[in-house]
């Protein structure tokens, strides 16, 4: 984020050892390798307790893909992710359904407390008065009555915060929903912009198995080239579907634009829950400056790209893996990091806070 600068965390190896870190075996002995004595712990913790990560970071950041990782790690009953987005859409599709409606109108009627009548919250959620908002008491009813199905599990939470006027509640968050006695931790997640254009204007899906990738961060292994639109596209390449053409949506080309005004309603967001005391924070790195990277970081941490061109005379493709470079947004040239080097920064604080 602009003018604000996180710590680097060294996660350097001493083994000399590289890893390929698209591949579930060989991540494991590299998260073995990197925090191994971190994750023991970290294990034995959770045999008795959980805890509360609010993952505060800009659309894209990647928030799912860290707890998903962490999941890998810890094991898939561990935790579950929570995006108040979806939890929120998900209840949205009740409503044509009586039995349903019925359920949810009982839960709320024992679990909603808040300024407005329950009858005017449900008028808003379904969208019969629209003068009034969905007040935030609403929301975290909705949230607890989700959270009450994955009881004993680690809660990452996705979405919430989401406007000024939540930050205070994010401070009595575990008490509302039970967890009162588990910690809970802000974790912050920087990454460049121009990261999230490049997620945005490449990013394609299969249509028919929704697969998503991007053709030029991660793509398939069948890459094709389009001779009349003089472009490169992929080939689904997942085993259980078919090798069909994967497909970009109409706007994406737009990138960052296409989200700016989110995007700095979230950085504000973030801004202002990281002058929050009380609760404690992790702070995680998408990206390091090229001028002493490698004193931090190991290489194959760092994100390459296969570049492809389109040899005209042999009718076929080249392809080779070139360094990817990108400003951050103070304009310092910069390495974007693999996923599971971000995972790693997260469970050296993790295990800080909770284990120290
Ligand atoms: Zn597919």
């Amino acid at each position: 984020m602009k003018g604000i600068s996180f710590p680097i965390i060294k996660t350097k190896g001493t083994s000399g050892v590289t890893y390929d870190l698209s591949s579930v075996d060989e991540r494991a002995k590299y998260f073995y390798e990197k925090v191994g004595k971190e994750i023991d712990d970290l294990k034995q913790f959770m045999q008795k307790s959980t805890f509360v990560a609010y993952m505060m970071g800009k659309k894209l950041a990647g928030k799912g893909t860290y707890s998903k990782l962490f999941m890998e790690i810890f094991g898939k009953e561990s935790a579950v992710h929570l995006s108040v987005g979806d939890i929120v859409r998900a209840v949205d599709e009740v409503k044509g359904d009586e039995t349903k409606m019925e359920e949810l109108r009982e839960y709320m009627e024992r679990n909603y407390r808040g300024f407005i009548s329950l009858e005017d919250a449900f008028d808003a959620f379904l969208g019969r008065d629209t003068s009034k908002l969905l007040p935030t008491e609403f929301i975290l009813a909705l949230v607890k009555r989700e959270i009450d199905k994955h009881r004993g599990k680690v809660l990452f939470i996705d979405g919430f915060p989401r406007s000024m006027d939540q930050v205070s509640y994010s401070l009595y968050f575990r008490e509302l929903v039970d967890y009162r006695n588990d910690p809970d931790v802000f974790v912050f997640i920087d990454l460049p912009e121009q990261v999230i254009d490049e997620r945005i204007k490449y990013r394609v899906v299969c249509p028919k198995c929704n697969t998503s990738r991007n053709v030029k961060l991660l793509p398939t292994s069948k890459v094709q080239y389009d001779k009349d639109k003089k472009e490169f596209y992929l080939l689904c390449d997942n085993v259980e579907c078919e090798p069909v053409r994967m497909v970009g949506k109409e706007g994406d080309e737009k990138g960052l634009e296409l989200i700016k005004d989110r995007l700095m309603a979230d950085e504000s967001l973030i801004k202002e829950t990281m002058k929050l005391y009380g609760v404690p924070k992790i702070y995680l790195r998408n990206s390091v400056p090229v001028e002493g990277a490698f004193e931090n970081v190991d290489e194959y941490e760092v994100t390459k790209i296969t570049e492809f061109k389109w040899d005209e005379k042999n009718e076929r493709i080249t392809s080779r893996d070139i360094e990817w470079i990108v400003n951050d947004d103070d304009g310092v040239p910069s390495y974007s990091l693999y996923a599971p080097a971000v995972v790693v920064q997260f469970i050296k604080q993790l295990h800080e806070v909770l284990i120290k």
